[in-house]
């Protein structure tokens, strides 16, 4: 329960937030399609040095169990238009030991909408879990749904995000040599991407972890389009229409029909987070944090971190030193476990239950009379030099009088 002063350098490579990719990608006559699909990709992750090719991507971390009935409800459009998108979807079912069970009511992991704006995206796997029932998991601009054939391939791509699957240009061994200045001038003209979201969106690389075994497939329905003029060697990948054996292949090692999944990662996951109460004590000189989540485990048994930061009333992160931003300075506090596998924990679901988080006044800019600051809960999981973020809260303000 002492302030947080364990590695969070870790953290740094973690910081990547939905609002990067929450621009809308503008119209374009360069690229006909809005190009990629600004999935939300929660990655944290830890670059170790590896000569190892890497193969063919998924988020081992965010599977679902293999065989599991997925639950998928839309938000909006059409009967005709979500008729499509369902047998779309299905399409990988062959190949996978999942299945997609459409609901129009009650509890599901997946919600769609459908739009006309807002570009298409998904959460990968499981993360969809941490999601508040009322809120969607995966978008379609169904403006790009001019012909059956973008809508096709929008609509794979989009679920193979939804059952784990990442961006295959991240494979590092794709041996693309990008002329990132002009991808850089070209995406924030045509769709007005940041740098930064150009960077997430098409130069990270995963390291060997990510790997299942396939090799790097520029046919993959998860490769973006890239286009001669965006390569040194005049490289290029067209638009992908449908899943290629690579995606086959990858799709049934990940979910085989038959026998076991063979490399099973920690696969945790947050769920049911309703709010974080503060309570302050003169007494005890300090804080004490109260969030309220449920956490289930599968897979391997890994450590977790239940961390809450600190920032002040306009939102801005309390410093521990200096006003350099960094997240390991961040005014923080944490809790650790090693969890094993198949649990179902609660933490403050009831009364006598109370999983407690603390932080001394004095590590805090606590001053005389009304105080105001913000808290942010999150839970990050580390496995060997992995990090994995598993939830992030929005942030709740409290304030106490201290006399
Ligand atoms: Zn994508």
């Amino acid at each position: 329960m002492k302030s947080i002063k364990f590695i969070l350098m870790l953290l740094f490579l973690c910081v990547l937030s939905t609002s990067l990719y929450a621009q809308k990608a503008k119209k374009t006559t360069t690229v006909k399609q809005k190009y990629g699909c600004s999935s939300e990709i929660p990655v944290a992750k830890m670059y170790i040095e590896d000569t190892t090719p890497g193969r063919g991507l998924a988020d081992n971390y965010y599977l679902w169990d293999n065989g599991k009935i997925i639950y998928v409800k839309f938000l909006s459009g059409s009967k005709s238009l979500q008729d499509k998108v369902k047998t779309i979807a299905k399409e990988w079912e062959k190949y996978a030991n999942i299945k997609f069970h459409f609901v129009e009511v009650g509890p599901s992991h997946i919600r769609i909408n459908l739009d006309d704006k807002g570009g298409h995206n998904s959460l990968i796997g499981t993360m969809a879990i941490s999601v508040p029932q009322d809120e969607k998991t995966m978008n379609f601009d169904t403006t790009d749904f001019k012909t059956y054939a973008a809508m096709y391939r929008t609509v794979l791509h989009e679920f193979g995000h939804a059952i784990g699957l990442l961006h295959e240009h991240y494979s590092p061994i794709s041996g693309i040599h990008w002329n990132k200045e002009a991808v850089y001038r070209e995406l924030k003209q045509t769709q007005g991407w940041t740098k930064e979201m150009v960077d997430v969106n098409l130069f990270q690389q995963y390291n060997v972890n990510y790997t299942n075994g396939t090799k790097y497939d520029p046919k993959s329905i998860m490769h973006y389009p890239v286009f001669a003029r965006w390569t040194t060697d005049n490289y290029s990948v067209n638009w992908n229409n449908q899943l290629s054996e690579g995606d086959i292949a990858l799709i049934k090692l990940l979910y085989p029909k038959d026998g076991e999944r063979l490399n099973e990662a920690p696969r945790f996951t947050v769920s049911d987070y309703t709010n974080t109460r503060v309570v302050n004590s003169d007494v005890k000189q300090g804080i004490s944090i109260y969030p309220s989540f449920n956490i289930s485990t599968a897979g391997r048994p890994a450590r977790v971190y239940f961390i809450a930061f600190f920032y002040d009333a306009d939102g801005n992160p309390i410093m521990k030193d200096g006003t350099t931003y960094s997240i390991s300075k961040i005014a923080a506090t944490y809790k650790t476990a090693v969890l094993d596998v198949n649990q179902k924990l609660s933490a403050n679901k009831s009364k006598f239950d109370e999983f407690e988080l603390f932080i001394p006044y004095n590590e805090l800019p606590v001053i005389k009379g009304k105080n105001n600051f913000q808290v942010e809960f999150r839970v990050y999981l580390i496995d060997d030099k992995e990090l994995k973020i598993l939830y992030q809260s929005k942030r709740s303000l409290f304030n106490f009088i201290k006399s």
